[in-house]
């Protein structure tokens, strides 16, 4: 054991504190940990967990290379889709390879080789491995890791309805890991991501310090990540222009909460404009996204409009060539006219005059679902220090080009159930369930035969479980301020036994070992202190560390033949005789 007293400065949340502090894992670089043989203790509980789970839901495991070649990720298209996090590496011969980010393309490139009949199907195949994401900003310890120990399966059908089949089972068998770990968790409706697919789940952890927000109904069952969450259009029809459009002088007021503040009017009067780009090669597309004043853009959803998908935000350059002002003051008055978008170099003949002109387009003007019902809105007038009150959509300005859900959800909006209000909570992703469909299968031409003798592409399951993160997961929630509180399943030891002064008492030394050498004959996971510390410190360590059971061994209690115990979630010891002791770990 290595614990130490003082809270690591450069820890921000509790279980990276604990960690630290219990000594369970050691910084080596930037997101990557060595795990000490009591962090590994822990680290192989979980494990042992999740393989027993899987193994019981009828999956197979085995074990693939963390090193991949880049010939393979360019038949999916993800050596450059991929993004930053995947950790590109060269060989002596100049070959190129990634550190394995996950495993869609190893395993598909597995399965064309292996599975040639359906009489093969269905089969589900997972791995326990150490994976590498480059994270942007790698943090909280190993919650956030670069290099993190992942179980990732992935399953083979013969079509949707089997594949459908097995997307149920591991989410049954997911919530039989996590129930047995003893975690407060929550299935969420949630965006595939950069896997892909169509139905996925995340297993969320619910804690103050997660980093997804998690959206679920006061009123029915109904839970998704807020990146997915569906924001409802409000009730009623768009009311009636009451206001004249009005220009009123804004000099220092850039946001929807300073203008309202200025204003004295309240923020869901105000609309906030963000300037989009998608490239499109020599022909740059401007978006403008509107939100009420009071919501937050929703990125994910944004993406996932047709025609969106890759987009980022304006820069100051193309905000100035395109609106003529400055992001404070951007708005959709004044966008009607047709444009030459900055960086641009394509040109189209004129047919009535045979003139060259240079290809224009108009700014596409997005709505939220909740912006198109306003009137009266308060707007930038793409104007530096200027805004615009009592503006109307179809009056003084065209209606949008596409109304849709492109905000987050808040608390107290309708379900999208039509069951109850929202309410929202913090979440740490343990684990996520995706139904792939054919897209890797097709990508990588995985095919079995039919039972008529037909070639069919497989469509395909995967299952992700943050192994790792779990440990960090159940240290936020089960910690005091005396350290960790382990679930009985995860904890490094069942019980320790805490000799006092078994350097001088031979009686002491001799019980001690005795009790150890039981208690591990019944299949009890126990310690021996045997350190020689003083009481203060040795039971210090024990509730840092959290083992849960604490059996207290001295020549005193010896005398009268007991001994105290106690429950690490119990805040006082209880004196038992031995025999009333051995039945507590019956
Ligand atoms: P996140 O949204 O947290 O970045 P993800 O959606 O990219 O995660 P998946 O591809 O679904 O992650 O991976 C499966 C599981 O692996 C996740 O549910 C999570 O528990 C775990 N995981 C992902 N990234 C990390 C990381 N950087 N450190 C530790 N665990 C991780
Ligand atoms: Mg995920």
């Amino acid at each position: 054991l290595a614990t130490v007293k003082q809270v690591p400065a450069d820890a921000e949340i509790i279980s990276h504190q604990l960690m630290l502090r219990a000594g369970m894992i050691r910084k080596l670089a930037s997101g990557i940990y060595t795990w000490s043989p009591l962090g590994l203790r822990v680290l192989r509980k979980v494990e042992a967990i999740v393989r027993e789970e899987m193994n019981r839901a009828g999956a197979i495991e085995l074990l693939m290379p963390s090193i991949q070649p880049q010939e393979l990720w360019e038949e999916t298209g993800r050596w450059q889709k991929f993004g930053g996090q995947l950790l590109k590496i060269r060989d002596r011969k100049d070959a190129g390879y990634c550190y394995g980010p996950t495993h869609e393309e190893v395993i598909t490139d597995f399965a064309r080789q292996e599975l040639k009949s359906y009489k093969q199907l269905p089969v589900n195949f997972y791995q326990i491995q150490t994976k590498f994401r480059d994270e942007i900003r790698p943090r909280f310890g190993i919650m956030r890791a670069r290099e993190f120990l992942m179980k990732d399966a992935y399953s083979f059908h013969v079509d949707a309805e089997s594949m459908a089949v097995e997307y149920r089972n591991m989410y049954d068998a997911y919530s039989r890991i996590f129930t047995r770990l003893g975690l407060r968790f929550r299935a969420v409706d949630a965006d595939p991501g950069a896997i892909g697919g169509s139905t996925s789940h995340e297993f969320q952890v619910l804690a103050d310090s997660g980093e997804d927000a998690i959206v679920f109904s006061t009123g029915s069952d109904y839970a998704a990540n807020i990146e997915k969450a569906e924001a409802l259009a409000p009730d009623g029809e768009r009311p009636a222009p009451e206001a004249a459009m009005a220009k009123v002088v804004t000099p220092w007021q850039r946001t929807c909460e300073e203008v309202a503040g200025l204003l004295k009017i309240p923020l869901d009067r105000t609309v906030k404009t963000v300037a989009l780009c998608v490239d499109d090669e020599s022909d740059p597309q401007f978006i403008i996204a509107l939100v009420r004043g009071d919501h937050m853009v929703n990125e994910v959803k944004l993406a996932r409009i047709p025609g969106l998908a890759g987009y980022r935000l304006a820069d100051d350059g193309e905000i100035r060539a395109m609106f003529g002002t400055e992001a404070g003051f951007l708005g959709p008055v004044g966008l009607e006219k047709e444009v030459r978008t900055p960086g641009n170099t394509l040109t189209q003949v004129d047919a009535s005059n045979g003139i060259t002109q240079p290809v224009t387009r108009r700014v596409r003007i997005i709505a939220d679902r909740s912006v198109a019902a306003m009137a009266d809105m308060v707007v930038g007038a793409n104007e530096k220090g200027f805004h615009l009150t009592g503006v109307n959509w179809g009056r003084d300005m065209r209606e949008p080009d596409l109304v849709a859900d492109i905000r987050n959800a808040v608390e107290g909006d309708a379900s999208p159930d039509g069951k109850g209000t929202l309410s929202i909570a913090r979440g740490i992703e343990v684990g996520h369930v995706f139904q792939l469909g054919t897209r890797y299968a097709e990508a990588l031409g995985a095919t079995v035969l039919d039972d008529q003798g037909k070639a069919r592409i497989m469509s395909m399951g995967c299952y992700g479980i943050g192994v790792s993160r779990i440990v960090a997961a159940a240290i936020e929630q089960n910690h005091d301020e005396s350290g960790i509180r382990w679930p009985e399943a995860m904890a490094p030891w069942q019980v320790v036994i805490c000799p006092i002064n078994m350097a001088a008492s031979e009686a002491v030394r001799d019980e001690a070992e005795r009790l150890h050498a039981e208690l591990a004959a019944r299949g009890i996971d126990v310690a021996l202190d045997d350190r020689g510390l003083r009481p203060g410190p040795m039971f210090a360590d024990a509730e840092l560390i959290g083992i849960p059971h604490r059996i207290v061994i001295g020549d005193r209690g010896l005398a009268e033949g007991t001994y105290e115990y106690r429950r690490r979630d119990e805040p006082e010891s209880r004196s038992f005789k031995r025999d009333e002791l051995l039945a507590l770990f019956d």
